[in-house]
């Protein structure tokens, strides 16, 4: 079946008014569409858990650092409402930029601490984007409960922050990374990448489960990252923006795994940039 896709903030309210007056619980998986398996998880998980989904479809102008990266995101409207049929979501919300920054909007949520590391460090203003446009997904839809993937373990962590700091009263469920046969994270971006640069991209993953597996066994990163980059750059990976552990709660960057860690990294695959992260299991 089909589910309605809705444009406007007030057609959207107007369908969320008679759930919410009628005690059901509306779950919201918000994206940036071209929809794979990773998004999809995470939609039969809100199915599972609420008793209304809806899933929104917008590229955040404002999460994106690069013009280029913004322009060449992938667009596939048509294919991502196909992809959904079998889910009978509720609805697909799918505002323009108007809709969510009408001229003079002049709001920029910004959540401190988590964001001065990883992908915070590396690409300016992105993480108040993904906060302001998360606080404003969250409002339109009238949300009680939004699916996040660890994939981006980051954003799921400053989403989680911002949810509580300022009562948003909703909650933020974490969904696990779901992985090409070969270990690559799905991602709308893999769609940029050739057909050789996708299947070197694999090396990503692989040097990460073998450090992985040597710091679980006591090893300190330091000792680990001299092979782990010669591996990556033998596999044609260009710059690294990061490949660091870091705890769960606070991502406070770490040597050895001796509390609950997770292994981060972020490079380029022929100029497009692929982000991973993997828990560490704590050294016994
Ligand atoms: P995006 O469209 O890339 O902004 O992602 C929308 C949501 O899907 C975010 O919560 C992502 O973390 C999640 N997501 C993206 N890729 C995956 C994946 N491979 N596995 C699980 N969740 C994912």
């Amino acid at each position: 079946m089909t589910a309605p896709i809705i444009r406007t903030r007030a057609d959207l309210r107007e369908m969320t008014r008679g759930w919410t007056r009628a005690g059901e619980t509306i779950g919201v998986v918000p994206t940036m569409g071209a929809l794979h398996d990773g998004h999809l998880s995470l939609v039969a998980r809100a199915k599972d858990m609420s008793d209304r989904v809806i899933v929104t479809i917008f590229v955040n102008p404002k999460q994106f650092n690069n013009p280029e990266d913004l322009e060449n995101y992938p667009r596939t409207e048509h294919e991502d409402a196909r992809k959904l049929e079998r889910f009978v979501v509720d609805a697909i919300y799918v505002p323009d930029g108007a809709q969510m920054y009408p001229d003079g909007f002049a709001t920029t949520v910004s959540v401190d601490g988590l964001t001065n590391v990883l992908c915070g460090a590396h690409r300016a203003g992105h993480f108040d984007g993904v906060a302001t446009v998360v606080t404003k997904l969250f409002t339109q839809t009238s949300a009680d409960l939004a699916f996040f993937g660890e994939k981006d373990f980051q954003q799921l962590q400053v989403v989680r922050r911002m949810a509580r700091d300022l009562d948003l009263g909703v909650e933020v469920v974490g969904c696990p990374t779901i992985r090409e046969m070969d270990g690559l994270a799905m991602s709308s971006r893999n769609l940029l990448l050739s057909d050789q640069a996708r299947s070197r991209a694999s090396a990503l993953n692989a040097v990460m489960e073998d450090m992985a597996e040597a710091l679980t066994k006591g090893a300190a990163i330091d000792d680990l990252l001299p092979e782990a980059k010669a591996r990556l750059a033998a596999a044609g990976f260009g710059d690294i923006d990061y490949l660091e552990m870091r705890t769960n709660e606070t991502l406070t960057l770490i040597d050895r795994a001796t509390e609950p860690a997770r292994l981060f990294a972020a490079a380029y695959m022929a100029g497009v940039r692929l982000i991973d992260n993997i828990d560490v299991p704590v050294t016994t």
